[in-house]
């Protein structure tokens, strides 16, 4: 298993739009090993294959609250059924954003539907932390971020920041 380096905005590959994944490959197997070393290394209870550069839709999660118990899930093509009309607020954060938090509204309750590794199909009811991390994860896949809903202010305010360091680290 190998962590991998993370793409953080505003690099443009953050707003592909994943290709689904054809056939489980041993690639795939191995992809998902680095996913979840690369996501806890972190760390973070959330990853999609975009932010190590690699337009698959495939995402690893644990949001497992303890490191003895670690519960990783692999969601291959994963997708929302439905959705709750109830929302819920809740401080968001994403590895491709690092240390900025804020709070972000989305359905409460979220049904999905993935294949794991061994190539079954998942359907599964969330709610709490799962549902808000499979939301969060499948927009990666379709190039949206979390803080495409905040208000154009906040997000302008933090895109900025970004760029300016990513300018500084090429020594513009
Ligand atoms: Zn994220």
């Amino acid at each position: 298993m190998t962590i991998r380096p993370l793409v953080i905005i505003p690099d443009s590959k953050l707003r592909l739009v994943s290709e689904p994944v054809q056939e489980i490959t041993s690639e795939i197997r191995r992809l998902a090993d680095d996913m979840l070393e690369t996501m806890y290394d972190a760390p973070g209870v959330g990853l999609a294959a975009i932010q190590i550069g690699i337009p698959v839709r495939m995402v690893t999660m644990d949001v497992s609250k303890t490191e003895d118990e670690r519960q990783p899930m692999v969601l291959i093509n994963p997708e929302i059924l439905w959705a709750s009309e109830e929302k819920r607020v809740y401080e968001e954060g994403c590895l491709s954003i690092p240390e900025y938090y804020e709070e972000v509204e989305r359905p409460d309750r979220v049904r999905f539907r993935y294949m794991n590794l061994e190539g079954a199909t998942i359907e599964q009811d969330a709610d709490g932390l799962l549902a808000t991390c499979v939301q969060h994860e499948i927009d990666h896949l379709n190039g949206v971020l979390f803080i495409d809903y905040l208000s154009k202010l906040k997000r302008d305010r933090v895109v900025t920041k970004f760029k300016k360091a990513a300018k500084r680290e090429a020594g513009a």
